[in-house]
């Protein structure tokens, strides 16, 4: 059978069709994955309203 490393922690594990948690080696795995992606995607979601901000500011009032 197939081995192949856990994107997330490296371990080798086996490819297993009744993995749930494909490509992952476990759940832990996959949330810290999903986690990941979802903070990064929320830190570029930042960096975007500060570059509005930054580049004009729409509506100061919202700060106070
Ligand atoms: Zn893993």
């Amino acid at each position: 059978m197939r081995e192949y490393p856990c994107p997330q922690c490296h371990k080798p594990i086996r490819w297993r069709s009744d993995n749930e948690f494909r490509p992952f080696c476990s759940v832990r795995c996959q949330q810290i994955d999903l986690g990941a992606w979802a903070a990064e995607a929320y830190a570029i979601a930042g960096d975007e309203h500060d570059n509005d901000v930054s580049t004009g500011v729409l509506d100061p009032s919202a700060e106070d």
